[in-house]
């Protein structure tokens, strides 16, 4: 049975971000797309994609170039986060490799307005470094994977905010966690900080509006940011919004 039209695109998204799910309900009816979403399966209950989807790692850049040719797939799109630096580089290769196009949206960083106090780190390890000495009361809105270096810095009181709880074993000493999945509003975002006296906000510099909110509140109250650069990622054509990928497609389209 044929569920698309003759000879669609075949479309590989790999996804995890707002960036990818907006490029799946833009596609979903598109019959000159069949599109398929992969997700990393690291978060434990993902969003269901509007478009067909599959779920965990390929097994490295040969597995997703195995993965394009088996699945006859025309055109990548990598559209996962700022900090899936693994997944792009794996992605730059595997396309490289199976001769298949592909396509990078790399959504813009966040630059610090005037009023903020950022301190810019490399890593998440001079993220905790540059907390100080002195005790303070901490966000960490980093994701549950890499708290490791935090329990080297056990004198902080921490609120550790992420989609899924982190390992208990992998906590600081004194960590209260909040489970809770942007986007997050200004106004709470102020109020989670003041109700728990934050004093200072580790971030990664993720970009995008979905949970810049802290960054806006941590101005306001004059909270300073410790903000974690992107890691290296492959030099490839890119694009910085989902809309802007679809206009691509549709030049890749029109091309012929
Ligand atoms: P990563 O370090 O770049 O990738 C680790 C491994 O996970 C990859 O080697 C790959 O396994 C697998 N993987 C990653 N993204 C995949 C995808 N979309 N489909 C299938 N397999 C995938 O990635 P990560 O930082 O752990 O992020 C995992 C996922 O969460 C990504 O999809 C990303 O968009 C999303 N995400 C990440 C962050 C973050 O801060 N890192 C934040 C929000 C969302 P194989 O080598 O076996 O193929």
């Amino acid at each position: 049975m044929a569920l698309y039209p003759m000879n669609p695109t075949k479309l590989l998204i790999l996804g995890g971000t707002t960036e990818a799910s907006a490029l799946a309900r833009a596609l979903e009816h598109d019959t000159r797309f069949a599109a398929v979403m992969s997700l990393a399966g690291a978060t434990k209950n993902p969003a269901t994609p509007p478009i067909p989807f599959r779920v965990g790692g390929f097994g490295g850049v040969q597995g997703l170039a195995d993965h394009i040719v088996a699945e006859h797939i025309d055109l990548l799109i990598d559209a996962t986060h700022p900090f899936a630096d693994k997944m792009k580089h794996n992605a730059a290769e595997a396309t490289r490799i199976a001769g298949v196009p592909m396509l990078a949206i790399r959504r813009p960083q966040w630059e610090p307005e005037p009023g903020d106090d950022w301190t810019a780190v490399p890593d998440m390890g001079a993220a905790a470094d540059a907390l100080g000495e002195k005790r303070k009361r901490v966000l960490l809105t980093i994701g549950q994977k890499e708290l490791a270096p935090f329990k080297n810095y056990p004198q902080h009181a921490y609120v550790i905010r992420a989609v899924d709880a982190p390992d208990a074993d992998s906590l600081p000493p004194d960590a209260e966690v909040i489970t809770a999945r942007g986007p997050f509003a200004e106004a709470d975002e102020r109020r989670l900080l003041s109700d728990r006296g934050i004093e200072a906000i580790v971030t990664k510099n993720s970009g995008g509006s979905a949970t810049q909110a802290k960054l806006a509140a941590a101005r306001a109250l004059g909270i300073p940011v410790i903000m974690v650069a992107r890691p290296a990622v492959p030099e490839v054509e890119s694009v910085e919004t989902a809309d802007a990928a679809l206009d691509w497609l549709e030049r890749w389209l029109a091309a012929g």
